[in-house]
C-alpha cells in the first residue's frame, strides 16, 4: 500500500515538478542565450558608435586644421608680421594646435608662430604632393613634446603646418571612449599604434587590414586575453583608425548573474508547467479517457474459453471472454477494467466491438457448425440500452447460437422495466440466457421459470469444492438437481482436475468448461483445436467401427 501510494505520488507530483524544471532549465537557458546574444550585439554596436564618434571628432578637428593651413597657404610662404599675427591667432582660435610653422622649398624652418627663425632650422624638405597630410609625432623643438604634425605643401614650394599636442589628443581621445582599456589611433593599413591610451594588444584573427571601414573585431588578441575592439577609419586620413578595446567581460558585461526579476520568472513558468503537467498527467490516466481511447484504437480483443460437452468431451461452443493489451501495461484481465467499463458506460460500446470481432474471427465455425453455442457476457447496461438490445437481436441472425451470460443481480434488476422490455424482446428473438456465477448472488429463483434461462453456470468455488466436505459441495448437488427439475443444462465453471471431472461427470452435468480442457485462447487456435478434436474423434470412431466388424 505504501510503495503504491509513493509511486502514485511520484507519478501525479514528482515527475511533473522534474519535467518542469528539465524544461524551465532550458528555457531559462535558450532566454539567458539570446539575451545575453542581443546584449552583446547592443554591446558591440555602442562600441562600434564610440569609434565611430571619435574619429568623426577628430575628422572634424582635422577640417578645421586642414581649412586653416588652406587659409595660410593662400597667403604666403614668407615669415611677414602679418603672416605670424595670422598664425598666432590661429592658435588662439583654434583649441588643439599649438604651433603653427611654414617651411620653405629647401626644407628649412623659417618660421612658427612663436617667431621669425633668422637661422632656420633644417627639416625634412616638403613633398610635392598637395593636400592634407600629417607627420610625426614629432618632438617639439620649443617645448620639448611629442606632436602630430598636420602639414599642406604649398604650390609655390615649402609647407605650412601645425602642431597638436600629443597629451592633448590622448586624453580628449580617452576622455571620449568612457577610459576604457585601450584608446588609441593606429595605422589602418599595418595596425601599428600612433597614440595609446592603455596597453595595445591586436586581434590574432578577424581583422582584415587595410581598415577601410568601421568594424568591430571579438577575437584572443596576443596579449593572451579575450578582447572586442572597434575600429573606426577617418575620413581626412583614412590611413588612420581609431581603434577601442577591452576585454569582453568588461565590454559586455558578467552575463551569468539572474536577475531578481528573472528568478521570478523562472519560478512562474517552473510552477505553471508543473501545473500543466499534473493536469495532463491526471487527464491522461483517467480511466474514462484511457477506456474512450482503448475503443478507438481497437486495444480489446477476444479470448474463446471451449465450452466441453460432458458425453464425449467434445467442444460445443465457447464463452467469449475479453483482454485489454494496454499500450503501456500490456495484457489486462477483464476483472481490472470491466467494473471501472461499466460505471462508466463504456461497456456497451466494447460489448458491441466484441460482438462483431466474434462474428467475424468465429465465422468460419459457425458456418460448418450452427449449432456452435457462443456465450457472450452481458452487463445490466447493455439491457437498459434499446439499441444495445436491438444489436444483440440482429447478431442472434448471424450466430444462432448466441447465449447471453447475464449474473443473478442483473435478474435482480429484472424489476427495471426497461430490463424487464429487454427480457421481452429477447425471448421473442429466442436468444437464450445462462446464469452465471449462479449459487453466489442473491436470485429471486422466480424469475427462472419467466425468463428464456436455460443454461445455469455453476460458479468455479463450488467445483472446486469438490472433494471437499464443504458446504458448497452440497450447494453444486443442489444447483444440478434444480437445473433438472427446471429442465436446465447445467455448465461446470472451473473445471481443473481429472477428479472434477469424474465427480461432474457423476452428478451429470452436461457442460464443462475449465482449464482441464482448455484456458482462454485466441480465435486461430480454437479453430486448430477444434479441427484436432473432430478429427480425434473421427479416428476414434473408426477404430471402433473396425473394432465391431
Ligand atoms: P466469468 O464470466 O465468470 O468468466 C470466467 C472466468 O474464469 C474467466 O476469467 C476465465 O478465464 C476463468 N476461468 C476459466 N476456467 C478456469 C479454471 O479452470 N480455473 C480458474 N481459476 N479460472 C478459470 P476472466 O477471463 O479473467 O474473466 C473474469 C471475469 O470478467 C468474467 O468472469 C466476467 O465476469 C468478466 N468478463 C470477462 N470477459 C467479459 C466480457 O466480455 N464482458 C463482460 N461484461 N464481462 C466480462
Ligand atoms: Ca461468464
Ligand atoms: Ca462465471
Amino acid at each position: 500500500m505504501k510503495a503504491q501510494t509513493l509511486r502514485i505520488w511520484n507519478r501525479q507530483y514528482l515527475a511533473p515538478a522534474l519535467i518542469s524544471a528539465i524544461i524551465t532549465l532550458f528555457i531559462t537557458l535558450f532566454i539567458s542565450y539570446e539575451q545575453a546574444e542581443q546584449h552583446k550585439q547592443l554591446q558591440q554596436r555602442d562600441l562600434k558608435t564610440k569609434a565611430r564618434q571619435l574619429s568623426e571628432w577628430l575628422d572634424i578637428n582635422y577640417s578645421i586644421i586642414n581649412n586653416v593651413l588652406i587659409d595660410l597657404e593662400k597667403l604666403s610662404n614668407q615669415c611677414s608680421e602679418e603672416i605670424l599675427f595670422d598664425m598666432r591667432s590661429i592658435m588662439f582660435n583654434v583649441a588643439p594646435v599649438v604651433e603653427m610653422g611654414i617651411i620653405d622649398a629647401d626644407g628649412q624652418l623659417i618660421c612658427t608662430s612663436w617667431k621669425k627663425h633668422e637661422k632656420p632650422i633644417f627639416v625634412t624638405p616638403p613633398p610635392s604632393q598637395l593636400g592634407l597630410r600629417f607627420l610625426g609625432p614629432v618632438n617639439v623643438e620649443y617645448m620639448k613634446q611629442p606632436a602630430f604634425v598636420l602639414a599642406r605643401s604649398l604650390k609655390q614650394g615649402g609647407e605650412v603646418n601645425a602642431l597638436v599636442r600629443i597629451s592633448w589628443l590622448k586624453n580628449q581621445l580617452q576622455n571620449r571612449s568612457s577610459e576604457l582599456g585601450f584608446t588609441g589611433l593606429i595605422h589602418s593599413d599595418t595596425g601599428r599604434p600612433i597614440i595609446m591610451n592603455g596597453p595595445y594588444a591586436r586581434p590574432q584573427s578577424g581583422l582584415k587590414l587595410p581598415i577601410d571601414q568601421p568594424k568591430v573585431v571579438e577575437a584572443e588578441f596576443n596579449n593572451g586575453l579575450e578582447q572586442v575592439a572597434a575600429y573606426s577609419p577617418l575620413i581626412t586620413f583614412p590611413e588612420l583608425s581609431v581603434v577601442i578595446s577591452d576585454e569582453k567581460q568588461i565590454i559586455f558585461g558578467d552575463q551569468r548573474n539572474l536577475s531578481i526579476q528573472g528568478i521570478a520568472l523562472c519560478l512562474s513558468v517552473w510552477f505553471l508547467l508543473t501545473l500543466l503537467f499534473q493536469y495532463l498527467i491526471v487527464y491522461l490516466s483517467d480511466s474514462a479517457h484511457l477506456l474512450k481511447k482503448a475503443i478507438k484504437h481497437g486495444e480489446f480483443f477476444n479470448l474463446y474459453q471451449p465450452l466441453i460437452k460432458a458425453s464425449d468431451k467434445q467442444i460445443m461452443g465457447v464463452e467469449v471472454l475479453m483482454r485489454w493489451q494496454h499500450p503501456a501495461e500490456g495484457l489486462k484481465n477483464p476483472v481490472t477494467f470491466i467494473p471501472e467499463a461499466e460505471e462508466k458506460g463504456f461497456i456497451n460500446k466494447m460489448t458491441s466491438q466484441q460482438l462483431k470481432n466474434c462474428y467475424d474471427e468465429l465465422r468460419p465455425i459457425l458456418l460448418s457448425h450452427p449449432d456452435f453455442i457462443v456465450t457472450i457476457n452481458i452487463s445490466s447496461n447493455h439491457l437498459l440500452d434499446a439499441k444495445s438490445v436491438r444489436e444483440l437481436i440482429h447478431y442472434k441472425t448471424l450466430i444462432p447460437n448466441l447465449v447471453l451470460e447475464v449474473t443473478e443481480d442483473v435478474l435482480v434488476d429484472g424489476e427495471d422495466d426497461r430490463i424487464q422490455k429487454a427480457f421481452i424482446k429477447l425471448t421473442a428473438a429466442s436468444i437464450e440466457i445462462a446464469i452465471d456465477d449462479f449459487g453466489t448472488g442473491y436470485c429471486g429463483l422466480h424469475y427462472l421459470g419467466q425468463l428464456p434461462v436455460k443454461y445455469l453456470k455453476a460458479d468455479k468455488c463450488f467445483i472446486a469444492s469438490i472433494g471437499t466436505d464443504s458446504i458448497n459441495s452440497h450447494i453444486l448437488e443442489m444447483i444440478v438437481s434444480l437445473a433438472k427439475k427446471l429442465d436446465l443444462i447445467t455448465i461446470a465453471e472451473g473445471v481443473e482436475t481429472p477428479h472434477q471431472v469424474a465427480h461432474l461427470d457423476k452428478l451429470g452435468i452436461e457442460i464443462h468448461q475449465g482449464w482441464h480442457y482448455s484456458r482462454a485462447i485466441p480465435a486461430h487456435e480454437l479453430l486448430q483445436l477444434i479441427k484436432i478434436s473432430e478429427q480425434r474423434s473421427k479416428r476414434d470412431i473408426e477404430i471402433e467401427e473396425e473394432a465391431t466388424c
